[in-house]
């Protein structure tokens, strides 16, 4: 969990006259990163011309059949092969709060309806089906089914034009961090992601902790909003991660589902 809901904690607090008017209920954006393995630099082009207007298509050097990957966790939703007009082959994953990613002009898939993914995983390679003329990725973001502009790690890609954007998705790391915050009482820690599992201990309130792994559990509403995470902190040890200040919303980019 993370910095935003801060933020939307203290502007659902703003006092109208007496009253307290609690902000409407947000869901932040997933942390999109560049749809390529880790380490690697693309070319991204947007253009007003596009269809829809802030896709994005993605190039670099022989191309052709190299892997694409989710862009966020999620779940596969579509996996199409459209012939030769249009997308032609492509992925959709659904995110989220009403997130949407596509992934178009594939040259063949590695996921199917269903599947869930995480960062890093490859859905497919790139290739030149549908209404392409040559090999690239054709990726856009939606919210709600409508065409959003794309943002990585937070960040707008540029529009209009052309760019390198360096690709840190799946990048491993062998353990994440966070801080408890309980805003006082210690935390019960179980032995395994969720309420129902049994008591093994309790972390005090300010703690540092060194995070192994996440996992979805049961769901728990804490200091920084409702969430089903569940961190690992040790062999048989788990805390709620609606109580841990992580630095981020969801789950800790890189750092692996247990
Ligand atoms: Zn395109």
């Amino acid at each position: 969990m993370g910095k935003r809901w801060l933020g939307l904690l203290a502007a659902g607090l703003l006092a109208v006259g007496a009253l307290v008017v609690p902000a409407a209920p947000a869901m932040a954006a997933p942390t999109f990163k560049v749809p390529f393995p880790c380490g690697q630099s693309w070319s991204g082009q947007t253009r007003t011309n596009h269809s829809p207007a802030y896709s994005i298509d993605f190039n670099r050097t022989d191309d052709l059949g190299d892997p694409v990957v989710a862009s966020a966790p999620g779940t596969v939703d579509r996996v199409t092969d459209l012939g030769g007009t249009s997308y032609g082959k492509y992925v959709r994953i659904s995110h989220a709060g009403g997130y949407h990613t596509y992934y178009a002009h594939l040259n063949g898939f590695n996921v199917s309806v269903g599947q869930a993914v995480g960062y890093g995983k490859v859905i497919g390679w790139v290739g030149s089906t549908g209404g392409s003329t040559g090999p690239h990725l054709h990726y856009e973001q939606r919210l709600n089914g409508a065409d959003i502009q794309v943002r990585f790690n937070g960040a707008l890609a540029l529009y209009w034009g052309t760019k390198s954007y360096s690709s840190d998705n799946g990048c491993s790391s062998s353990s994440g961090s966070g801080t408890v915050n309980t805003s006082g009482t210690a935390l019960t820690v179980r032995s395994g992601p969720g309420t129902g599992y049994a008591a093994v201990g309790t972390v005090a309130d300010g703690t540092r902790v060194t995070i192994q792994c996440q996992t979805s559990g049961t769901s728990v509403t804490g200091t920084y909003g409702t969430s089903t995470i569940w961190d690992r902190i040790g062999s048989g040890r788990f805390i709620a991660d609606a109580y841990v200040y992580t630095g981020y919303d969801g789950y800790i980019p890189g750092l692996p589902r247990c």
